[in-house]
């Protein structure tokens, strides 16, 4: 679109997650030219199996209706939205040029990187083969496909127990499995899912395999300490193994830690190249929530329109 005017923005901000909206609210009330890409609204929100209870200021309420709230907010400001995927970042002559799917080349003068993470795969045998055919990493999507029927949900942090109290609506039987003895999930969480009579924890073991005809049919785990093999039967496999940054883009204009996540100044939110800020869960922190993830898409929309200013 842009690419016949030439036009040069403020501010891109690539991501449209609770970091990357935040950050188009506080650069449209600064009235800095902005442009919002995004291939979607609301990221990892948009998994959210029961209500957020995180939130200051709403106690309860549902990722939809959240996320429907914040772009809402967005939309009060003169914040222009293009819904695409951007695939490549670059900084020649002063100007960042931001390239995406549909070949547009977009050109400004900062950029806020608001990328957010995506599910980590298991990466094993029938995994891919039987994604949408019985394999998920989204139950508020794919849940209601399994009624009354027997479920896996690999990974027993806070998702995957999210994940099983809202199965245990749809679903026959729950199991949670997952490589540590015990569960990791908050302990409020671990109560509420222990009192359900329909959801059974078994710790202590190793995906090793999904299996099927057309569709799932069961899974092969194996005991750690034993080495032991069992097939489980079920018709769904929620797979909840934590998420990767989605840094790709920018190679060679940030630093990035061990898991990839880009390193940033933590009071500027800038990377090591000038104009360059990251917020959110792309960036190295070590807690992941949307309070945080705005926090700081607030942050580094302000310390854009500083470096701006200059
Ligand atoms: C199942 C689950 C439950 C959770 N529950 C809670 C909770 O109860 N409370 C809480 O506080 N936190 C919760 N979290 C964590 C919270 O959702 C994240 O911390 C938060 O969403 C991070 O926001 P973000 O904007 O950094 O990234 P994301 O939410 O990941 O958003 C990133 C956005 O960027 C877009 N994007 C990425 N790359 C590109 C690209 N190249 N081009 C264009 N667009 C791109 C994506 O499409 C997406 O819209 C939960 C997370 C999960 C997975």
């Amino acid at each position: 679109m842009e690419n016949k005017e030439k036009q040069v923005w403020d501010l891109i901000i690539i991501g449209g997650g609770p970091a990357g909206i935040t950050a188009g609210i506080f650069a449209g009330r600064q009235k800095l030219k902005t442009l919002l890409i995004t291939k979607e609204f609301g990221g990892q929100i948009n998994w959210k199996a029961v209500n957020i209870e995180n939130y200051p200021g709403l106690p309860e309420i549902s990722g939809k209706e959240l996320i429907s709230k914040f772009v809402e907010h967005l939309k009060k400001y003169p914040v222009k939205i293009l819904l695409e995927e951007a695939i490549k970042v670059k900084k020649e002559d002063g100007f960042f040029k931001v390239l995406t799917e549909k070949n547009n080349f977009l050109f400004s003068k900062a950029v806020i990187l608001a990328l957010g993470a995506r599910p980590r795969t298991l990466e094993i045998k029938g995994e891919k083969e039987f994604l949408g055919k019985g394999v998920s990493y989204c139950p508020i999507c794919d849940g209601y496909f399994f009624k009354e029927k027997q479920v896996a949900i690999i990974g027993g942090g806070n998702a995957g127990f999210e994940s099983a109290l809202f199965l245990s609506q749809i679903a026959k039987k729950i199991f949670i499995l997952d490589f540590s003895e015990t569960p990791k999930a908050d302990k409020e969480l671990q109560e509420k899912v222990m009192s359900s009579q329909k959801i059974k924890f078994i710790g202590g073991v190793k995906i090793k395999e999904i299996q099927g005809k057309r569709l799932v049919e069961d899974i092969i785990y194996e005991e750690v300490k034993t080495n032991k093999e069992f097939i489980l039967p079920v018709s769904g496999v929620f797979i909840h193994a934590g998420t990767v940054p989605q840094t790709y883009l920018v190679e060679g204009l940030v630093d990035f830690n061990e898991r990839k996540e880009i390193k940033v100044n933590p009071e500027t939110l800038e990377t090591k190249t000038l104009g360059l800020f990251a917020a959110g869960d792309c960036t190295e922190g070590k807690f992941k929530q949307i309070v945080i993830a705005s926090g700081q898409g607030a942050k580094a929309a302000l310390y854009a329109f500083e470096y701006l200013k200059k």
